[in-house]
């Protein structure tokens, strides 16, 4: 016999998956209810209100695809992409080139443009770039985990809503921690996931979309032989499990037989929501602000450098550049080893080169800041880098004493 499952705690600092609410975890030790029970029905429609709260969208659709973020992608890619489609994606990471891809196998005729990693595009250029390929569909990373960089797109949204190009956005690492207006910036699709500023285990990737894609959705409406032998539909969506035409028949009253929703997924999304309605959307962005002004104050102290154009910082990622001669991944054995905190190392042309802290959802918190800036330190001298000994912790400390001081005032 295996021992009982016992994993060790640990402090979880990457951009995903990050800790859970005791209150999420606790959601997912309720019993189980069939998925045609109307409690659980209403638990469902519970949970799209919730989703369009935390979009700030008004689109009917909001509604969370069974897998990891990369299922909604594929979900919504493959919903609105037919074979030979023109579609413009703008890389300027890792999940740009995964957006591609999945557009790429969904049959598109894929333009993309790079900027170097580290930086972002000025939007004009995306939108020249619009012009000139007169794409479908334009899809764009918000916020590009893998160099903490986040893109601004109002004007890129406009633009596409005045041309009618679809404008899809990959805001896996944003929701829920920094703002993101999915109506007010003429996003047409969204795609998020649960383990990242959501603070709710890994295996959901909430969408919304709005009319432009569902008219698009409803043409390409093809139900399972099994349900219906007369329907067919030269246009189907390639794949039975993503097809959102099935999928959205499932979430709305009709409660089309698809697949069998994650009950105890779906009770930890429904939790994590109202967390982040009691909390506050601005409330908690706010929070995700000073927690990384605490973070970027104790490494700067420590003499470290970040990486990237810190205009285009993303609030809840820091990118921070290896000190030369230091082993990165040894420093980060360390930490896990000895202080049981974990960081992120990163992919491609910047494995490495650099460590990204994530400071998101409820791992975003004082005792995690502190922990990880005093787990850093001891281990970088402990590989033989140099760093300003005992200054991060005071640092953080002072903005928090600062943050704590406002509060008391108001
Ligand atoms: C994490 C992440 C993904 C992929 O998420 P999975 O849940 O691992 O599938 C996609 N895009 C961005 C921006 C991410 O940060």
């Amino acid at each position: 016999m295996l021992r009982e499952l016992n994993p060790s705690i640990r402090t979880l600092m990457t951009p995903g998956p990050v800790e859970a609410e005791p209150r999420i975890l606790r959601a997912m030790s309720i019993p189980i209810i069939g998925q045609f029970d109307p409690e659980f029905l209403a638990i469902m429609d519970e949970t799209m209100e919730l989703l369009r709260k935390t979009f700030q969208t008004k689109n009917h659709w909001a509604y969370p695809i069974d897998g990891t973020s990369r299922s909604g992608l594929e979900a919504v890619l493959n919903a609105i992409i037919e074979p030979g489609d023109n579609v413009l994606v703008p890389i300027f990471g890792r999940f740009g080139h995964l957006l591609a891809e999945i557009a790429y196998r969904s049959g598109a005729n894929v333009t993309t443009m790079e900027c170097e990693w580290g930086t972002a595009f000025e939007q004009e250029e995306i939108i020249a770039e619009i012009k000139r390929v007169n794409p479908k569909v334009v899809a764009l990373v918000h916020g590009e985990t893998s160099t903490g960089i986040m893109q601004p797109f109002e004007k890129i949204g406009k633009f596409c809503r005045e041309n009618d190009v679809l404008f899809v956005v990959d805001a896996v690492a944003t929701l829920g921690g920094t703002e993101f207006k999915t109506d007010e910036w003429f996003v047409d699709a969204v795609i998020s996931g649960t383990q990242k500023c959501l603070g709710v285990p890994t295996g959901m990737a909430p969408i919304t979309y709005n009319d432009r894609v569902e008219k698009i959705i409803l043409e390409r409406r093809k139900i399972e032989q099994g349900l219906d032998r007369t329907s067919e539909n030269p246009r189907r969506i390639q794949t039975n499990y993503f097809d959102l035409s099935q999928i959205q028949e499932y979430w709305s009253p009709k409660r089309l037989n698809h697949h069998t929703e994650a009950t105890s997924m779906l009770y930890a999304l429904r939790e994590g929501l109202r967390i982040i309605q009691e909390e506050g959307l601005q409330e908690r962005f706010e929070r995700h602000q000073y927690h990384e002004k605490a973070l970027v104050a104790g490494l700067e102290a420590m003499g470290l450098t970040l990486f990237g154009d810190a205009r285009y910082k993303m609030p809840v990622v820091t990118c921070i550049n290896i000190p030369e001669g230091v082993n990165g991944d040894e420093v980060r054995f360390t930490m896990a080893k000895e202080f049981g905190v974990e960081i992120a190392s990163t992919f491609g042309s910047l494995a490495g080169k650099i460590w990204r802290i994530g400071s998101m959802g409820f791992s975003c918190r004082k005792e995690n800041i502190l922990h990880v800036l005093a787990a850093l330190e001891a281990s970088v001298r402990r590989h033989g880098g140099k760093v300003h000994a005992g200054e991060a912790l005071q640092a953080a400390l002072d903005v928090y004493a600062e943050k704590e001081a406002a509060l008391s005032n108001k």
